[in-house]
């Protein structure tokens, strides 16, 4: 696997991949990488010839008082996890060598970006917009592969590549869990045992909503209610926010639809975890 620091050195690379006619694939991450990181990898090593993972723990996409300077960091186990995985190219730059002089053009979007984590990360989605626009531009994939994990991330990073016109086939791929239904994520580390039990409520939610939805409850508002009640059972948790939502707007369900989301963002301990899952209604 070929390392890479410098934005200059990754273009010559792959300028010359695409001159010998390969397919790129591209998957952008924040690293201490995982198995939902990994099934990334893997989708892209089908697609393509060669696949370039990026690891950017991007400062511009962290509120003040969120956790940046503690985020989980292991440069030479990701590196280990990419070589087992084949990976072909990892781009590894520098805050310097992504932002070198300072952050003062954004990508900013008017719609998605006021709803759920934008409504409690202010910010956070125009880091996110504006480091993979720079990610797509330096690496210039034929596609680009992300995690239905940050739904709204995806729903905002394929707004993007619309509007502005950006060339790149944006792929959305399945969430991957813990054998327990956990949705894998750097952030777990951050959970003590006790709190990992409690983490398990988002994922067991689901099954809630299921049964209420046999149970013929319409109302987005009572589904909701009660997932909230049902999450507050479990010790060390803090509901950031539970919402049933359409799949494409992310606009509040004021009536249950054949086909929503129920996007969930709640704190077990220090670690504010998310997770979401699509409901169809038969
Ligand atoms: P991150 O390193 O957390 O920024 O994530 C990098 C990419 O991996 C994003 O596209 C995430 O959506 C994706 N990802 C993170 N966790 C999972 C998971 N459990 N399953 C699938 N994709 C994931």
């Amino acid at each position: 696997m070929k390392v890479v620091k410098k934005i200059d050195e990754l273009r010559n690379v792959i300028k010359q991949e695409k001159i010998n006619g390969n397919k790129i694939g591209f998957v952008p991450t924040m690293g201490y990488l995982h198995d939902g990181h990994l099934s990334l990898i893997k989708k892209s090593k089908e697609d393509n010839d060669v696949t370039v993972c990026s690891i950017f723990v991007n400062p511009t996409q962290f509120g003040p008082g969120e956790d940046l300077d503690k985020y989980p960091r292991d440069i030479e186990r990701d590196m280990k996890l990419l070589k087992e995985n084949k990976c072909d190219i990892l781009f590894y730059p520098d805050v310097k060598e992504m932002y070198p002089n300072g952050f003062y053009t954004k990508v900013t979007l008017s719609i998605l970006t006021d709803k759920l984590c934008g409504k409690s990360r202010p910010g956070h989605f125009d880091g996110v917009a504006t480091v993979v626009t720079k990610l797509i531009n330096i690496v210039n994939p034929d596609s680009a592969y992300f995690g239905m994990k940050d739904y709204q991330q995806l729903l905002v990073i394929k707004r993007v590549v619309e509007d502005l016109n950006l060339d790149v086939n944006i792929v959305g791929c399945p969430i991957v869990r813990e054998n327990d239904g956990l949705a894998m994520s750097s952030r777990n580390v951050y959970l003590t045992e006790k709190e990992r039990e409690s983490a398990l409520s988002l994922s067991k939610s689901f099954k809630l909503v299921s049964q209420l939805i046999e149970k013929g409850i319409k109302n987005p508002q009572e589904i909701k209610q009660e997932v909230c009640k049902f999450i507050e059972t479990h010790p060390f948790t803090k509901i950031d926010y539970v919402e049933l939502v359409d799949i494409d707007t992310l606009e509040n369900l004021n009536e249950l639809k054949d086909k929503f989301l129920l996007a969930l963002a709640v704190f077990v301990g220090k670690a504010r975890l998310i997770d979401n899952k699509i409901f169809e209604i038969k």
